[in-house]
C-alpha cells in the first residue's frame, strides 16, 4: 500500500475510533467538561499505540515534550487528562460499545484498494483465527469478574481471558483484530464461561456478518467438538480445526484400513531438506452416534533428512479436500499458531507480562476489558 494511503487510512481508522468514543456515556452533569469523552478515550488508546509501559509513564513523556507532537497530530490531543480522570470516566463504558470500531475498521478496509485482498486465501476466502488469550492472572489479586482454577498444590489462580478472533493469512505478516469475546463468569450459568461457549456467543453474534467475507474459522483441537463445529456451519462459515488424534479415537479408527491418498513434496530450508507429507480423507464421522456430523480429515507431517518427523498436525475441515489445495489447507490450519497469545494480543497486555504494573489498575474491570 503507497504511504500516502496508509497515513489516509490511519486517519480514517482513528476518526472512526474517536467518533465511536465520543458517544460513550458521560457520566458527567454541570460545567466540568474540559474533556470531552472522545479526548478521555483517544487519551487512553495512546498509551496503548505508543506502546508505553503504564499510564505514568506516558503522561511523564507526554509532558517531557516526548511524542506530544505525535499525540496532537495522530489522536487530536493537544492536553493529556489524568489517568485517574481517564480511569473514572471510561470505566462505567461496556467494551462491548468500541466492538462498531472493527466492524469499521474491516469496511474501510474492504472499499480500500488492495486492503482486504492480500488476506484471500482458499478461493477467495478469509481465515478467521479464534483463540484463547489471558490478560491477568494471579494468586492475589482477584474480583468478582475472575475466572478462577485450581493448579497445584498452589492453590485457587485467579485469572481474566478472552476469546480473540483475528483475520490472519499463511505468508502474510500482518493481522486485523476483530471483536473479542471476554471469558466472563455468565449470569445464571452453572458451569464457568470457557474458550468454547464464548467462541459459540461470537459466532451467534458476528457470525453472519463475516460469512459475507466467505470466513474459514481456524482453531485448536478446543474447537473441534461437533457443537462447534454446527454452530460454525449454522453461521454460514466452514472451519478448519486441529483435531488431535487422543480427542478423536473414531477418526483414527476410520484411518485404519482406510485407502489415504498421499501427497509428498521436498521441500528446501537453507541447506535443508525435509519432506512435507500430506494425508487426507473424506467424510469421518466427528463423534459417534447417528446425528454425527461428517467431516473432512488431512494431516500434515514434516520428515528430516534422517527420516525423523519433526513436526505432525492433522486437521478436521467442512472443506472438500484434494491433491490440489491439501498443501494450502494445512498452510492455513498452521496460519493461527502465529497469533496465538502474541500477534493479536495488544502489547501491554502479552501473557506474562499481566502481573507487572499494569496499565489499567485490575479492580476497573471493563475498563480493562476494554
Ligand atoms: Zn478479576
Amino acid at each position: 500500500m503507497r504511504f500516502v494511503a496508509c497515513v489516509g487510512l490511519l486517519d480514517s481508522l482513528l476518526g472512526s475510533l474517536r467518533g465511536c468514543l465520543d458517544r460513550f456515556p458521560d457520566k458527567r452533569r454541570g460545567m466540568n467538561t474540559t474533556f470531552g469523552m472522545g479526548d478521555i478515550g483517544m487519551a487512553a488508546f495512546s498509551v496503548f499505540f505508543m506502546q508505553s509501559p503504564s499510564f505514568l509513564a506516558h503522561q511523564r513523556r507526554f509532558e517531557q515534550g516526548h511524542g506530544r507532537s505525535n499525540c496532537a497530530s495522530l489522536f487530536g490531543i493537544a492536553k493529556t487528562p489524568c489517568d485517574n480522570h481517564i480511569r473514572d470516566m471510561l470505566d462505567p463504558a461496556s467494551p462491548v460499545l468500541l466492538h462498531p470500531v472493527f466492524a469499521e475498521t474491516v469496511d474501510q478496509l474492504r472499499r480500500l484498494d488492495g486492503g482486504l485482498e492480500v488476506f484471500r486465501r482458499l478461493d477467495g476466502r478469509m481465515l478467521i483465527a479464534l483463540d484463547g488469550s489471558e490478560y491477568h492472572c494471579s494468586r492475589k489479586i482477584h474480583c468478582q469478574h475472575c475466572l478462577t482454577r485450581v493448579r497445584g498444590k498452589g492453590g485457587t489462580e485467579y485469572y481474566h481471558a478472552m476469546l480473540a478472533a483475528t483475520l490472519v493469512a499463511p505468508g502474510h505478516d500482518k493481522v486485523i483484530p476483530l471483536e473479542p469475546e471476554f471469558i466472563v463468569p455468565q449470569d445464571g450459568a452453572e458451569k464457568q464461561d470457557c474458550e468454547n461457549m464464548a467462541a459459540k456467543r461470537w459466532l451467534a453474534t458476528h457470525g453472519q456478518r463475516y460469512a459475507a467475507l466467505d470466513a474459514v474459522y481456524l482453531g485448536d483441537d478446543l474447537f473441534s467438538r461437533q457443537p462447534l463445529c454446527q454452530a460454525v456451519l449454522d453461521a454460514g462459515g466452514h472451519f478448519i480445526f486441529v483435531c488431535k488424534p487422543s480427542s478423536h479415537p473414531l477418526i483414527q479408527q476410520y484411518l485404519i484400513g482406510a485407502e489415504v491418498p498421499v501427497l509428498e513434496q521436498t521441500v528446501k530450508r537453507g541447506k535443508q531438506r525435509f519432506v512435507h507429507r500430506y494425508r487426507w480423507l473424506h467424510d469421518v464421522p466427528l463423534r459417534d452416534g447417528r446425528d454425527a456430523l461428517t467431516v473432512n480429515w488431512f494431516e500434515i507431517e514434516i520428515i528430516n533428512a534422517r527420516g525423523e518427523t519433526t513436526y505432525r498436525n492433522s486437521f478436521v475441515t467442512d472443506l472438500a479436500v484434494g491433491a490440489d489445495n491439501v498443501v494450502e489447507l494445512a498452510a492455513c490450519g498452521r496460519a493461527r499458531c502465529r497469533v496465538d497469545g502474541g500477534v493479536a494480543a495488544p502489547i501491554p497486555h502479552r501473557p506474562g507480562r499481566a502481573g507487572f504494573p499494569h496499565p489499567v489498575l485490575h479492580d476497573r474491570v471493563s475498563l480493562t476489558a476494554a
